[in-house]
């Protein structure tokens, strides 16, 4: 598939059908399979030879919806793991262990930021968080000897902030390790990390990729382009015999394209079991033939409702990276050209009461802690999910009182804005 353009990508990638065969993905809805003699399923435990004996690490469903996103973010291998998180976790700890230090951008999701911090901060790893626009020296000065990758989001949820992908590629190449990009917000529809030097690519497969806020799930794609035994020493993961695994050493069997998603699955999936189960990944691939489709509406609304916020008094600031006015712009008409994603945020005069009768009053957009719907959705943090914290403590998260964050659905833009100006007229 790879001489196909995204869009056929889209609808026909990760699986053919061979004659006679079902044209939609089969869902494999079995735990378990089958084996004429136990030799041949020892050829498997050995990873000698492909093909699959428990869902809990691999399934024939997964894999092919897998093989799409690998073939759209331009990978050599992909895994589905059961929801955003578990990419997070497991791009991370495939790569960092108890006594290790990994650099993270601090502009990223909250959930993946309390991962870092504080759960994964109790299983021994180190974490420092860099803001996004650091200099090149306060970026180099956080790393250690004992670094093991880098991680950061293509437009950040909910700051919006988009990631400089080259520079930050650059600076974790030079000091050995990989550098891991959430794409979740941008899709590989607006930008593919692996062409600016991302090496992992994570997904939380529950937003764009789904779309329908039908399935939670998440995505890893390796760009097979990381070369683990030229850095070896920091790596035994990869690059030293895995005792619990036969002895097999990931890099020197599957090479670079294959060793990282291989490891994580033998080791990774087959600790923690979090598998996507074969139904969503087949409501994920239902959401992944339309995903080039539905993207261009949801960038063509998010600009619409920024530039009519931006336009109207009652609205302090506005938030969005595809507008001239953002501090990113540039950042993302380099790695977004063709558009950024459909949510917005903005604050409203009036601060925190005026923010709640904004949302009391709207009627098409609906209060929801999601993003990423085909149906429209709003909220307001500093009443609803950040509702423990007073005004200072709000501002000093990056949260302010005011901040309302609307992800713009597939509905017609006009319904969108008539919606927002009627609740902005709402408050006086
Ligand atoms: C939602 C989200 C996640 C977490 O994904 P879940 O599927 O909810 O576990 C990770 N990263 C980003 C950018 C997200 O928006």
């Amino acid at each position: 598939m790879s001489e196909k353009r995204i869009e056929t990508k889209c609808v026909q990638g990760g699986y053919t059908p061979g004659n006679g065969e079902p044209r939609q993905i089969p869902i494999i809805q079995s735990t378990t399979f089958k084996y004429n003699t136990s030799e041949d399923m020892g050829k498997l435990f050995d990873l000698e030879a492909e093909g699959y004996f428990y869902t809990r690490l691999q399934n024939p469903t997964n894999d092919f919806v897998a093989k799409k996103i690998c073939e759209l973010e331009g990978g050599t291998a992909a895994m589905l793991t059961s929801s955003g998180q578990a990419a997070s976790f497991f791009s991370v700890f495939n790569l960092a262990s108890c006594g290790d230090h990994v650099i993270s951008s601090s502009t990223i999701y909250g959930g993946t930021y309390n991962l870092f911090a504080v759960t994964m901060k109790k299983m021994g790893i180190d974490f420092t968080f860099v803001e996004p626009d650091c200099s090149d020296e306060e970026l180099n000065a956080a790393f250690r000897p004992n670094t093991k990758a880098v991680f950061g989001e293509t437009i950040a949820n909910p700051a919006l902030t988009v990631f400089d992908i080259e520079r930050f590629a650059r600076a974790a190449h030079a000091h050995g390790v990989p550098l891991i990009v959430d794409n979740t917000f941008a899709t590989p529809i607006n930008c593919r990390p692996i062409e600016w030097g991302a090496d992992i690519v994570t997904h939380s497969t529950t937003k764009y990729m789904d779309g329908h806020g039908a399935a939670v799930g998440g995505c890893i794609v390796d760009s097979g382009k990381f070369d683990w035994m030229a850095h070896a020493d920091k790596f035994p993961g990869l690059c030293t015999p895995d005792e619990s695994y036969h002895g097999i050493t990931y890099a020197e069997k599957f090479g670079n394209a294959g060793a990282f998603i291989t490891k994580a699955t033998a080791q990774l999936m087959r600790d923690f079991g979090s598998i996507q189960s074969p139904q969503n990944a087949f409501l994920l691939n239902l959401g992944l033939e339309s995903l080039h489709v539905r993207i261009k509406r949801h960038c063509e609304n998010g600009l619409a409702v920024a530039r009519f916020l931006e336009s109207n008094e009652k609205v302090t600031w506005v938030n969005y990276p595809g507008l001239e006015s953002s501090k990113d712009y540039a950042l993302a008409c380099k790695y977004l050209p063709n558009g950024t994603c459909g949510v917005v945020s903005f604050g409203v005069r009036g601060g925190r009461r005026a923010a709640e009768k904004f949302m009391k009053s709207l009627r098409t957009a609906a209060i929801e802690t999601h993003v990423a719907d085909a149906r429209t959705c709003c909220l307001h943090p500093a009443s609803a999910t950040h509702r423990q914290m007073n005004d200072d403590e709000l501002a000093a998260a990056g949260v302010p009182a005011d901040l309302i964050r609307f992800s713009c659905g597939l509905e017609n833009a006009d319904d969108l804005i008539e919606d927002i100006a009627q609740a902005l007229e709402s408050i006086d």
